[in-house]
């Protein structure tokens, strides 16, 4: 089986990831290795910020004097949400959205997204989950692959549901009536940004 390290310190994401894949590769996570820089996530895009976590997190792996084997690939995740009566935002700055150092939480950023479309009626408040996965191949240095995977919705009036993570209480996806962290675990799993673009990886890796 494939080994697969998640680049991510997120731990929603990682989890995610790890339920989707975990049948057909073995999943690890950062917390087996102490130390895993957290890379600066300054690039304009998803591709560019996904490939720059896949590939650091690559290099440094690699120049580990580890006890246990390396793992076959590390795979980066970027991913936000696209709103489009707000031209697309907060799209690539959907972590830290609501301002101040660094990333926001959660409750600040739904906040602030339902403060920017106060007034904008339900027809107009169409959005995507954008999600662009970085895989790169430990041993065959410099090469990274992408996938990427959207999922098409609307926002909310209000937040609804406890499941998920960020956006997920605001976010109703195409054919539902519910949220995101309404729905739960396995019906996003199924239809998420994320798990479009884990089908890709996994039909590239032969998993499919
Ligand atoms: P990053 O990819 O770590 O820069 O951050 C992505 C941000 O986009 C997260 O902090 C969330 O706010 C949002 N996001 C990405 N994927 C999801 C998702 O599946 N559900 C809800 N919010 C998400």
């Amino acid at each position: 089986m494939p080994s697969l390290l998640i680049a991510s310190h997120n731990a929603h994401k990682a989890a995610e990831i790890a339920t989707i894949l975990g049948e057909n590769f073995d999943v690890q996570s950062l917390a087996r290795h102490h130390g895993a820089p957290e890379v600066e996530e300054d690039g304009d895009t998803y591709t560019a910020n996904a490939v720059k976590k896949a590939a650091e997190t690559a290099a440094w792996l690699s120049s580990q004097a580890l006890a246990q084997a390396l793992p076959d690939f590390v795979l980066a995740d970027d991913s936000g949400l696209a709103v489009d009566a707000l031209g697309g935002a907060p799209g690539v700055h959907s972590a830290r959205y609501a301002g101040g150092d660094g990333n926001s939480t959660d409750e600040a950023n739904n906040a602030k997204l339902l403060r920017a479309l106060a007034g904008v009626p339900g027809d107009n408040r169409g959005a995507e989950f954008q999600c662009v996965l970085a895989l790169a191949a430990l041993g065959q240095a410099g090469e990274v692959r992408t996938f990427e995977g959207t999922c098409r919705g609307r926002i909310a009036q209000a937040n609804s549901g406890q499941g998920g993570f960020g956006y997920d209480p605001l976010f109703i996806p195409d054919g539902h009536d519910l949220s995101f962290a309404e729905l739960g675990r396995e019906v996003k799993n199924a239809i998420s940004h994320r798990a479009r673009a884990l089908a890709k990886l996994a039909e590239y890796l032969g998993r499919g």
